[in-house]
């Protein structure tokens, strides 16, 4: 970190220039951020920047410390990669002289690729081989990119990559990889394409003109426009990753949130909107891990190492904190809120607020809770003091049903220390069953509640949470069942002699 007093005070909407000299010494291993293997360099994080200013800490100077990510200023960044003849480079950015580093060919291809809905091989494995993929394979070329709007720039180069590209709606999404990764990178431009149209569609409207996928030793690792992938193990192993990473292109790289203190903000936030692109890309129902996630998030809150989602990402004390609290709750969170207190199209709403209102913006966890319950209407402090602000378990329970002359009152219990609306399903005697929603002022008179039911009609069962889709710390009080009576008791019990 480095402190600098400017000759003269620079007032607000002031400019001034300021020049750096500075080397960078790749590393090998670059802690998953960055990477050498080989001939292939995966470069980010190398050149200085601007400590973020904001109206909440003033200069943000904390320093980076390797779990915890990054909190960056918005900028236009120019900057030129000089390299033997024989590599090709991906960058933030546009590329700013395709003459000079492409041949006509490629130019070509690139012109058809983005009016393309389909993959167009930019460089192909014969023309690597044969040397023709390059202009000249004398002496160094160099390439320079332009980036608008953005609070990082990286970039990749490998004098073996295979290129491909498609566009959407004026985007080229792009592929980068090297032949030994051919088996499931051949369709990463089409999984590139796929995350941008997702994403636009569904949120937020992708705001560069490119985003490229390169594969290399970094697993996985984001930046604007460029995503850092391994080469996966199947097509589905490779799409997560992918997607995960070009997700991030929303959080935090178009949401300038503060990695450093809220890792939620943007892995919690990515990993959400990731849920609809897995299910869509794959075609495939993904409930069955959405019931794992819950466990998981129930499992590390019930733990003695438990904390809460707001803990910065640096001071986790497990692997599965980090997991938990900054990837899997935060979405398990939203999740829920989204099905169970909103409804989808409402919560939907207000999440395309919040992107929107703080667009290359700086929000605070405040600005978040605050532009969810301004859209939707809703006083949602419960919601974010239970499941982001501590690690109180929920847990319902149905206690005792008793009835008598045509009433039925079905008592309810909020065992733990978070609260949720209750969906209570009966089932009556006639084999039919009902749904009753329950809101969550139900608990402002405290831990019970007794639902009555006058239809007069006998009722065999009741139970909360009758989908399962509550983070329910303890499913086993979840259900009543009428007691079978003496005489049935026995017979079954001979039955079982
Ligand atoms: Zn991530």
């Amino acid at each position: 970190m480095m402190y600098l007093d400017l000759v003269r005070p620079l007032p607000p909407g002031g400019a001034t220039v300021l020049e750096l000299g500075y080397a960078f010494n790749v590393p090998e291993h670059g802690a998953d951020r960055m990477g050498r293997e080989g001939s292939l360099y995966e470069i980010a994080q190398w050149y200085p920047r601007m400590a973020v200013y904001d109206d909440v800490h003033g200069w943000n100077t904390e320093q980076y410390l390797g779990q915890g990510e990054f909190y960056l200023e918005y900028g236009d960044i120019d900057f030129e990669v000089t390299l033997p003849a024989g590599y090709i480079v991906a960058g933030t950015g546009v590329l700013q002289n395709p003459a000079e580093v492409l041949t006509p060919t490629q130019r070509e291809r690139l012109a058809r690729a983005i009016k393309s809905d389909s993959t167009v091989r930019i460089v192909t494995e014969p023309e690597l081989r044969s040397g023709s993929a390059r202009p000249t394979r004398q002496g160094s070329l160099t390439w320079r990119f332009r980036a608008t709007n953005v609070r990082d720039a990286a970039w990749a180069a490998s004098p073996e990559y295979l290129w491909d590209a498609s566009g959407w709606e004026g985007i080229l999404a792009q592929a980068y990889y090297r032949p030994s990764a051919i088996e499931t990178w051949k369709d990463a431009a089409r999984m590139s394409r796929y995350s941008i149209q997702e994403y636009s569609t569904r949120w937020f409207r992708y705001p560069y003109p490119q985003i490229s996928a390169v594969e290399g030793p970094v697993s996985g690792m984001e930046y604007p426009m460029l995503a850092m992938e391994a080469r996966g193990k199947d097509g589905s192993d490779l799409f997560a990753v992918v997607t995960h990473e070009i997700g991030h292109n929303w959080y935090p790289m178009i949401v300038g949130s503060d990695e450093r203190r809220y890792a939620w903000m943007d892995e919690g936030f990515n990993t959400f909107i990731n849920t609809f692109a897995e299910e869509g890309f794959g075609k495939r129902d993904d409930s069955e891990v959405r019931r794992q996630e819950r466990e998981l998030v129930v499992k590390v809150d019930q733990s003695p190492t438990a904390q809460p989602i707001m803990t910065p990402a640096n001071r986790y004390k497990t692997s599965n904190n980090l997991l938990s609290l900054a990837y899997v709750k935060p979405s398990v969170a939203l999740l829920t809120l989204r099905s169970k207190v909103l409804a989808p199209a409402v919560f939907d709403s207000a999440f395309r607020e919040y992107t929107r209102r703080w667009s290359f913006k700086h929000p605070q966890p405040a600005d978040f809770f605050r532009t969810m319950e301004a859209i939707s209407g809703r006083d949602l402090s419960w919601f974010w003091r239970g499941f982001f602000y501590t690690t109180a378990a929920l847990d319902q329970s149905v206690e005792s049903v008793k009835q008598a002359e045509g009433l039925t009152q079905v008592s309810l219990a909020n065992l733990g220390d978070a609260v949720m609306p209750v969906e209570l399903e009966l089932g009556f005697e006639d084999s039919t069953t009902e749904v009753v929603k329950l809101p969550v002022e139900i608990w402002y008179g405290g831990e019970r509640y007794v639902y009555e039911d006058r239809s007069g009609r006998p009722i065999a069962s009741a139970r909360v949470n009758p989908d399962g889709t509550l983070p329910d710390a303890i499913p086993a009080n979840d259900t009543w069942e009428r007691p079978h009576s003496a005489g049935t008791r026995a017979s079954a019990a001979d039955e079982r002699r």
